[in-house]
């Protein structure tokens, strides 16, 4: 009993303990909590018929084309849970919508190297896992045979970056400037692989787009070309202020559940 006390304890340890408990126990939906598979079938029918069409995130002013698959409240639970509970099962079906939004952004047959926004080291360690890193892999392994494609972790966080989660919204934009860089050693790497073409900068949720427009800047200003940003889902945006008088039940702001982002 004890040793099982103590292997519960540290944060390491934490989402390793809730995949065990899973296993043991069985997994639940995390849309439904039907026990059985992380995301069963009928949710997956029901949040994927849900996909925007076009996949757009077009309202974000971004400094190149992007694309989005869903709105995030039609996916946050998801997204949640594998970022921060560990529920690696939900790697591959979230790896996969972001590989249909690299898809429809990037010419058919494009070689591409896929990069994902970079996690803080502290934020990876509480965690116990890079999410978005797993995410971008499973991406890329989804769009192999189509086109030559990689994932390619070219951007490292600055030291000093604080957590987007503890900051309102000016103080968010001024914590990532200059937040990324491009290490030599992933671009030698990327050089190696063999693969010339070009980046897309992939997210979990754009909210406001600083982030993905810092990665942008980071990779062009080392000489990599990006062709788009892409990501499993967008934060609806608010809608502007009305006059009073022109106010109805249909001007009710849309929930804007923005999470961002805890890099
Ligand atoms: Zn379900």
């Amino acid at each position: 009993m004890e040793g099982r006390e103590a292997t519960a304890r540290g944060r390491t340890a934490g989402w390793l303990g809730d995949a065990a408990r899973d296993l043991v126990r069985g997994e639940h939906c995390v849309f439904c909590r039907t026990p059985g598979r992380a995301w069963c079938r009928a949710c997956r029918r029901r949040v994927l018929a849900l996909t925007l069409d076009p996949p757009t995130a077009a309202a974000l002013d971004l400094p190149v084309p992007a694309r989005a698959m869903l709105a995030y409240p039609d996916i946050a639970p998801a997204v949640l849970a594998h970022k921060e509970r560990g529920v690696l099962a939900l790697a591959a079906p979230l790896g996969d919508l972001l590989a249909r939004a690299v898809d429809d952004l990037a010419p058919p047959g494009a070689p591409l190297l896929l990069v994902g926004v970079p996690s803080r080291p502290g934020s990876v360690r509480a965690r116990g896992h890079d999410p978005m890193a797993r995410i971008v892999t499973r991406a890329a392994r989804s769009l192999r045979g189509q086109r030559p494609v990689r994932a390619a972790p070219l951007l490292a966080t600055r030291p000093g970056l604080r957590d987007q989660g503890e900051l309102d919204v000016e103080a968010r934009s001024a914590n990532l400037a200059g937040a990324f860089w491009c290490p030599a050693r992933g671009l030698r790497r990327a050089a190696r692989g063999g693969t010339a073409g070009y980046a897309v900068v992939c997210d979990d949720v754009l909210t406001t787009g600083s982030t993905v427009r810092e990665a942008h800047r980071a990779l062009t200003a080392v000489g990599v070309p990006v062709l788009g940003i892409a990501a499993i889902a967008v934060t609806p945006r608010r809608r502007p202020p009305s006059p009073p008088r022109q106010a109805s039940p249909a001007d009710a702001p849309s929930a804007d559940r923005s999470t961002k982002n805890h890099l």
